[in-house]
């Protein structure tokens, strides 16, 4: 029980404040207009154009907070509530987005790390848990058990590496709108702080993640020890 709380319960509830969080701050901020009527799709289009990156397109994506830059075709894609809309949130989330888009045109490290890593991580993802298990049944029977679960444990275990990988990316996306919205004067004070707490909450689910990425690997490793020490006693 004191192993599962630690690994499981600990990462869970650090998740569901993360929700609350992003949900609450995100619902105060889409209710506050921005002084000037700037929209979220205005404010990223200058962003991105003050950079140069007038090639980089700006669609509609449906959903709620599914607004993300999408590296290979060089679009950047808004949600219906942030793209339309002049609240402090939209304008705040559409210049995360613009700030990925910098990133990519400065090869920033992580996010071409990150960006690398997507194909491997989305097959480990699949493959390890299965080898995991698999080895882990085994190992009661064969030798041949443990080390198969213990690949599987270290496939799995770079979807922990990515979800650190994405913290840097994250945060320093965020660093860069407030940056940039700090000296574009379409924000005023209380409004950039109002920015600063939406993205702040919304880094605080990355944070989550990672935490409840790296708990299951933890708690897996554990498992795999205590296999590994009944099999030596036996
Ligand atoms: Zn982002």
């Amino acid at each position: 029980m004191s192993t599962y709380f630690l690994y499981a319960i600990i990462p869970l509830l650090v998740g569901l404040f993360a929700q609350y969080k992003i949900q609450s701050a995100y619902k105060k901020y889409s209710g506050i207009r921005t002084q000037t009527g700037v929209t979220g799709y205005e404010a990223a289009r200058k962003m991105l154009d003050a950079h140069n990156l007038r090639s980089v397109q700006i669609e509609k994506v449906g959903g709620v907070l599914s607004d993300h830059y999408d590296p290979r075709k060089k679009v950047l894609r808004l949600s219906e509530g942030v793209y339309n809309s002049n609240s402090v949130a939209a304008v705040g989330v559409a210049c995360h987005e613009a700030g990925h888009a910098y990133q990519d045109a400065e090869a920033y490290k992580p996010l071409v790390l990150r960006s690398a890593m997507i194909p491997i991580v989305n097959t480990g993802s699949k493959l390890g848990p299965i080898l995991f298990m698999i080895g882990l049944v085994l190992s009661s029977m064969s030798d041949i058990g443990l080390p198969v679960a213990q690949i599987g444990l270290i496939i799995f275990a770079l979807t922990a590496v990515f979800s650190l990988i994405t913290l840097p990316v994250e945060f320093n996306a965020s660093e860069r709108a407030k940056e940039w919205l700090a000296n574009s004067g379409y924000l005023y004070k209380e409004e950039l702080d109002g920015v600063s707490e939406v993205l702040r909450a919304a880094a605080m689910t990355y944070v989550s993640a990672a935490i409840q990425s790296i708990s299951n690997i933890l708690y897996n490793g554990s498992r795999l020890s205590a296999q590994r020490s009944r099999r030596n006693r036996r």
